[in-house]
């Protein structure tokens, strides 16, 4: 049933997007893939549609619906991630675990944007590089699980796998093909208030912006935060002073949106045959000048769980002109990891892919230096980007999902530290975070503690950093740069 599926969507894909063969035979590999390749490989992680009609119908009609983002945004973004590749930008990355279709929302995408920005300055001021800025927002809606099902009050339903697909409370687990479409307005509509507030301002450095470090307790560490923050103040007072932003470079920033590339059908019927910008070296030698590029978002990337090498994951990832990110958790071996670049990135662009590595405070020591150094030999260039969150997830004695705020910094200065012994550099971080007030994530300044954390724990998935935590997160980070 679902191969019929998707060959009608294949047909739909042709009739309405141009659709044609890939016209970049160069390494052998792509004269196979079509935005549908994937189908014929082993699929983790596959939804099984009860109601095949409905599927259908919601797949058909996501295939006419425009981009959510364009060629020349993602062309943009893949540009800026060759800086970060070579050392010369940094990127944050941040956002929810699983982002709930009711976050599409005004305080909550405020308060997410507020703390990015700011998180960014901080990372401005302490690696003294551009940074670019990518939320985990506008799509981050589905969950892959390690069950498909699960108990909740003594009864088996199916695991929680996101907004996408089915819904949190137990009378909503069953697959919901409707889901598909409500997403795709969700997304557009999370996109279109961020580009409408970054428009408006709310990015905009001449309006002085509250820093809120009441909470920090430490008298020294308030003073060391403190002085950043002015410094930050006063290098920015001194711009305008002197009329440094001719280019208007300081009312607004960009903001890119990501999300794991879990549900292919949804990726696919996104995926468009689109003119590729100027500049792009593709629009000039390839035939058309056109390339398959993933409108749903600027930036996706293939998660830990379905990132085999023979997988549809990977065959529908290797084919996309999106800058695209791996998870790399302790289980990656070497030459597996090498394989995988080669497959998705066969001309090895620089900063085309970015590898998220994810391996715990405990086992980045003795994972890492292999990872950067089979990467170094294999003549990839690639964004290496920490993500300290997934691999230092733990239960409280009362079984309660968290994550200790020594340990994610510790993580990460482990990563700055083998990289640099390595002669490679950190480029990037990603994590779990929210603007609002969450009690989730044990440590940091306010001292959270296991007890403390039933007082405002809302995460409908992994623990994410509150507001105060990331942005501590991000003066730290800072301060081991300035050290
Ligand atoms: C995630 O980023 O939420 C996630 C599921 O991560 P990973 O694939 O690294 O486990
Ligand atoms: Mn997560």
């Amino acid at each position: 049933m679902a191969d019929q599926a998707f060959s009608r969507l294949d047909n739909y894909l042709q009739q309405y997007m141009n659709g044609g063969s890939q016209p970049q035979p160069s390494n052998g590999q792509f004269d196979t893939w079509s935005p549908t390749s994937w189908q014929s490989k082993p699929i983790k992680q596959v939804v099984k549609y009860e109601d095949q009609t409905a599927a259908d119908t919601a797949l058909k009609q996501l295939s006419k619906l425009p981009p959510i983002v364009t060629p020349t945004e993602v062309w943009k973004l893949r540009q800026s991630l060759r800086d970060a590749a070579l050392g010369k930008s940094f990127l944050l990355q941040g956002g929810d675990c699983a982002e709930l279709f009711s976050y599409c929302a005004e305080d909550p995408i405020d308060a997410k944007l507020k703390l990015l920005l700011q998180m960014s300055l901080v990372l401005i001021w302490g690696s003294n590089k551009p940074v670019i800025r990518i939320g985990r927002i506008a799509g981050q809606y589905a969950k892959p699980r390690s069950s498909p099902t699960e108990i909740v009050d003594g009864k088996e339903i199916p695991s929680f796998r996101g907004d996408i697909l089915n819904g949190y409370d137990p009378e909503h687990r069953k697959v919901d093909p409707e889901r598909l479409v409500s997403a795709y307005f969700h997304s557009a509509t999370t996109m279109n208030y961020i580009r409408a507030q970054l428009a408006s301002g709310i990015a905009d450095l001449h309006n002085p912006m509250d820093w809120g470090l009441g909470h920090v307790g430490d008298k020294e560490l308030q003073a060391k935060y403190t002085t950043i923050v002015n410094s930050i103040s006063d290098s920015l007072r001194f711009m305008r002073t002197i009329g440094a932003d001719t280019s208007g470079q300081l009312q607004t920033v960009d903001l890119y949106s990501s999300h794991e590339g879990l549900v292919l059908e949804y990726e696919t019927a996104l995926t468009r045959r689109l003119k590729h910008p100027a500049g792009h070296p593709g629009a000039q030698t390839s035939t058309d000048g056109k390339g398959w590029y993933n409108t749903s978002a600027h930036f996706i990337w293939i998660g830990d769980r379905t990132r085999q090498i023979e997988g549809g994951h990977v065959e529908y990832f290797r084919g996309i002109e999106n800058p695209i990110g791996i998870k790399v958790g302790p289980s990656m071996k070497n030459d597996e990891l090498i394989e995988l670049l080669d497959i998705v990135n066969p001309r090895k662009d620089v900063g085309k892919v970015t590898l998220i590595t994810r391996y715990g405070a405990d086992k980045v020591e003795s994972m890492l230096g292999g990872h950067i150094e089979a990467v170094k030999s294999s003549g990839h260039i690639v964004v290496w980007q920490c993500d300290p969150m997934h691999g230092n997830t733990r239960s409280t004695s009362t079984g309660i999902k968290t994550r200790s705020f020594s340990n994610i910094f510790s993580e990460l200065s482990s990563a700055l530290k083998i990289h640099k012994q390595h002669g490679s550099f950190l480029g990037g971080m990603h994590l779990e975070l929210t603007g609002d007030a969450v009690t989730e994530c044990t440590g940091g300044s306010q001292g959270l503690d296991d007890e403390d954390l039933s007082l405002n724990y809302t995460t409908y998935c992994d623990p994410r950093l509150n507001e105060k935590q990331a942005l501590e997160l991000a003066f730290l980070v800072a301060g081991h740069y300035r050290e």
